[in-house]
Order: structure tokens, then C-alpha cells, then sequence
């Protein structure tokens, strides 16, 4: 075992002292709390839930617009807790519903606001905007490879850590998350993760305790990382220049996991740090807003 259980469940009194201060659904049977009415499309929330029937089978569905995503709840203490990515390019109203038993038991609605985005234009190598036909079939493979990466299921709490710790202790975020981005005034795309400026050679640490399941080079994101951190819940590091943690090496909170580099896709040295829940991509500093 490599999660400590006292840390757990001072996590879990640290997250439920949040949920208390603010306005929830109680009924006899079940209790339901989540942190806040308005969120940030891009960001995440926890839901908290008490007093499931453990012979019964539950999953909250997160719909925004025409998109839903399930969440398949697993019934192991007392209380439940849950993150709900909301995904970017969502529309200003979402809902959720619990359904036990495939019946909806609960329902709840949700304001969605947006982060303020701007549009960067970024120099790189040709090649990166524009990869040679010859690499069409690798690209495929590779993004089957990290789509499949992304979810799994493993139930455990969470608690995080900059995975830069920069010289003055201090990490700066160079292209937040959302962002639009220009490639050699070309090609633009959405930026799914957060680049964090440091020193190549600044050593990475793992966000939390997980598994690696990923760590290889790969064609956009160079020398790349992906922890699994439990439930659905996963971290990436890209660009490194070097690769310390191997596939299926089980890791703790602040392991070093690589150094920061300028592989792949790059302007210059930085950590490009990605979190996804339940596969969808959202802010990695919204870990840090909600839990400081
Ligand atoms: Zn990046």
C-alpha cells in the first residue's frame, strides 16, 4: 500500500469542512453537498454524498448541453466523494442527476461562468505544426495511446503539491489554461493544460500519490509522464528532458517524476502540466484555488 490512511482522513476532514459552509440537500436518507452554485467551465467541483445504500448501484450524470458524462459512484466509506470535470466550451447552464438504480433520484442545476482567455501566438518548428505525411499512422497510434490512458477507475482521496517547486518557491504560470494558441501564425489550437516556466533541469514531482502508466516520448508532448492518481483522476507532465519513473512504478505525492526540458512541441524550457478528470481535460490550477 502506498497511500497513508491518516493522511486520507485528514483529506477528507479538510475537503468536508468546505462543503459545511455552504448550501446542500439533505433528506433523511442521503445527504448531498457541493462546494459552490457558480463554477468555471475549465475547472472542477466535489460532490460529497452520505448515506448511499450500498446495495444499490449509483452514477451522477453531469449534463451540459448535448454532452453528458457519467460518473459511476463507488460505495466504500461512509461517504462519497466525487470530482466533476466541467468541460471547456460548455454553455452557461449545466445539471446534474443522481440516479440510483437508473432512476434519477436528485436533481441539481448549476451556473457555468468563463475564465477570461487570451490568444497567443507561438514560434515553433514547422514540423510540429505540420508533421511530415509519413508520421500520419504514429500520430494515430499515439493519440489512441493517451486517450486510453487518461481514465481508469481506483478509489482514493486526493491532495496536491506544484509539481515545480522553482528556485524562489515560487511557480509561475507562462500560458495558462484555455488559451488560444497561433502556431507560426497558422494553425490554432485550445491550450489543455497549464505551462509552468522553470529552469530545464528543475526537477518534477508528482502532484499526489499514483501509478505511472505512461512514460515515453511522444511526438507533440516529448518526453511524457501520465500518474493515475485514483478514481478518475489523472496528471500529465510533458517536455521533459529526462524521464525518471518507469510504467507501473507506484509513486508518492512529491516524487520526482522527470526534469523539465524542451521536448516535443516547444518554444523553450517549461513543464506543460495537464489534469484530467474522467478524461476531460481541465484547469490544473483549479486544484490548487480550491484546496489552498
Ligand atoms: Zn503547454
Amino acid at each position: 500500500m502506498i497511500y497513508n490512511k491518516s493522511r486520507n482522513i485528514l483529506t477528507v476532514i479538510l475537503l468536508f469542512s468546505f462543503f459545511l459552509l455552504t448550501s446542500g440537500f439533505r433528506s433523511a436518507r442521503l445527504t448531498y453537498f457541493v462546494k459552490s452554485r457558480i463554477l468555471y467551465k475549465g475547472s472542477f467541483f466535489i460532490v460529497v454524498l452520505e448515506h448511499l445504500d450500498k446495495k444499490k448501484k449509483y452514477r451522477i450524470d453531469f449534463i451540459a448541453g448535448s454532452r453528458t458524462n457519467a460518473y459511476h459512484l463507488k460505495i466504500i466509506r461512509k461517504q462519497t466523494l466525487k470530482l466533476i470535470a466541467i468541460p471547456l466550451g460548455s454553455p452557461d447552464k449545466a445539471r446534474l442527476n443522481l440516479v440510483e438504480n437508473n432512476e434519477i433520484i436528485m436533481q441539481d442545476e448549476f451556473r457555468l461562468l468563463e475564465k477570461p482567455v487570451e490568444t497567443v501566438s507561438v514560434e515553433v518548428k514547422q514540423q510540429y505544426v505540420y508533421p511530415p505525411a509519413g508520421l500520419n499512422k504514429q500520430l494515430w497510434q499515439e493519440q489512441q495511446l493517451v486517450q486510453s490512458v487518461k481514465s481508469i477507475l481506483l478509489d482514493k482521496i486526493y491532495f496536491f503539491q506544484t509539481p515545480v517547486r522553482a528556485i524562489a518557491g515560487v511557480t509561475n504560470t507562462s500560458t495558462p489554461f484555455g488559451y488560444k494558441r497561433i502556431f507560426n501564425k497558422s494553425r490554432t489550437n485550445l491550450h489543455f493544460g497549464a505551462d509552468l516556466s522553470a529552469r530545464a533541469g528543475t526537477p518534477v514531482h508528482s502532484v499526489f500519490d499514483g501509478v505511472v502508466k505512461l512514460s515515453r516520448e511522444l511526438y507533440f508532448t516529448g518526453n511524457t509522464v501520465f500518474v493515475h492518481h485514483g478514481d478518475n483522476l489523472v496528471s500529465l507532465y510533458a517536455h521533459l528532458s529526462k524521464i525518471s519513473v518507469t510504467n507501473g512504478q507506484k509513486i508518492r505525492k512529491g516524487d520526482i517524476v522527470g526534469l523539465v526540458g524542451a521536448t516535443g512541441r516547444v518554444t523553450g524550457p517549461h513543464l506543460h502540466l495537464g489534469v484530467f478528470i474522467n478524461g476531460l481535460a481541465i484547469d490544473p490550477m483549479s486544484l490548487y484555488e480550491i484546496l489552498k
